[in-house]
């Protein structure tokens, strides 16, 4: 183990993700933690429990500034813009908050209008995130969003009105769908004003009701990586960067908070089935990287909250991440971002030595994987087309 400064810890970003649970209804490929809205949303009660719970853990990020804050789902547009407010206000007054932090909210163009946007905007949003998905009524009924492509247009219009900095969700590789019909897809994206991109092949995830009754037409694997060429062929041509695998963003306006994820800084994640990491230091000075888990069930969290525990899930034996899965954990991040990262930024965020992975990465690099350069650990075009290969090839080291 590297020994850590207590510098060396405030150094390490930090971001803050609020889980919002409810979504109108279940998409047949979703397998995020989301649940089907009640007929009254408890929303009073749950922000109520998002700060409780915030209370409970603002010491273990204390002196510590929160760049970025994501207000993820679920749907968390269905949330009213008192509630956002609150919300804000209950987390700059528990931890620090930077003054030009960057603040998304995830909006479902099914779940919101030009109103709450304004509303989210004067409670401190200041990035809105839009699943849009496609702009084709028929590929959206393909994948049961609630939302048609004349909501998806309004919606667009009416975020490009509050915010000057939005992002789009969009899926390709849908079921039905055509080159012809993706390329008109990317030219209304591109057009559309957004200042971010997020151009994510539909994937059959299990669990999720497309896995127990696949659709029969989804494009085949020739047509999705050509699919996937195009993407990053015409975003490019347009003056985006495609600077993650899934991501491309005008220049300056790459997402703060999943670069806080790709780098493997931290985040204190709140809410239902969230997930947190947060890095500490031992007494000896040994950098300890500690994952928590939220009950899923936003009920089971609630009453955990109210009850007086911080509503996390598992025991606490689980939580410190044991240093063989690191470089794996590591990896599975940073190799995302298609610059890579600093070979000395392995250290820095994991607390171990480059030796541990140096085997790996010289037999990488002499597979054409990874970027002949030792200042970087960055894939090779042909890395990146084989990311989970690569990414599992840090496995070895735990072995
Ligand atoms: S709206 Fe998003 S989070 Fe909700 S079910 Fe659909 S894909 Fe999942």
């Amino acid at each position: 183990m590297v020994s850590v400064q207590p510098q060396r810890l405030l150094d390490i970003p930090l971001g803050l993700y609020v889980h919002w649970p409810w979504c109108v209804r279940k998409c047949p490929y979703c397998d995020f933690n989301s649940h089907r809205s009640p007929a009254v949303l408890p929303e009073d009660r749950y922000v109520d429990a998002l700060l409780a719970e915030l209370d409970r853990r603002a010491e273990t990020v204390e002196g510590r500034t929160v760049e970025s804050i994501f207000i993820g789902g679920g749907t968390p547009s269905l949330m009213s813009g008192e509630a956002v407010r609150r919300l804000m206000e209950g987390i700059r007054s528990r931890v620090d908050v930077a003054a030009d932090a960057e603040v998304t909210l995830e909006a479902n163009p099914g779940a919101s209008d030009e109103a709450k946007f304004e509303a989210f905007r004067r409670a401190g949003v200041n990035r809105l995130s839009l699943g849009i998905q496609s702009f084709s009524d028929e590929r959206l009924r393909a994948i049961g969003r609630i939302h048609d492509a004349a909501r998806a247009r309004e919606a667009v219009r009416a975020a490009g009105r509050v915010f000057e900095n939005f992002n789009l969700d969009v899926m390709f590789a849908l079921p039905g769908e055509s080159v012809g019909e993706l390329a008109r897809e990317l030219d209304e994206a591109v057009s559309s004003g957004a200042t971010h991109l997020s151009f994510y092949q539909l994937t059959i995830e299990p669990g999720t009701a497309f896995a127990k009754r696949t659709p029969e037409n989804l494009p085949d694997e020739d047509l999705t990586a050509d699919m996937g060429e195009m993407v990053a062929e015409k975003l490019a041509a347009a003056g985006f960067e495609h600077y993650e695998v899934s991501g491309y963003a005008r220049p300056g306006l790459r997402t703060r908070h999943n670069l806080i994820y790709w780098t493997f800084g931290d985040y204190l994640a709140l809410g239902a089935g969230a997930h947190s990491k947060v890095t500490t230091a031992s007494p000896e000075g040994e950098l300890l990287i500690r994952r928590e888990q939220r009950w899923a069930s936003p009920a089971k969290y609630m009453e955990a909250v109210e009850a007086g525990d911080s509503g996390r899930f598992g025991t606490e034996a689980a939580l410190t991440v044991d240093a063989e899965a690191l470089p794996f954990e590591f990896m599975l991040n940073a190799l995302r971002l298609t610059d890579g990262v600093e070979a000395k930024l392995f250290e820095v965020r994991t607390g171990l030595p480059l030796s541990v992975i140096e085997p790996t990465l010289v037999r990488l690099r002499r597979e054409g994987l990874l970027v002949d350069d030792p200042s970087r650990i960055r894939t090779t075009p042909k890395g990146l087309a084989f990311l989970s290969d690569v990414q599992e090839r840090f496995l070895e080291t735990s072995e």
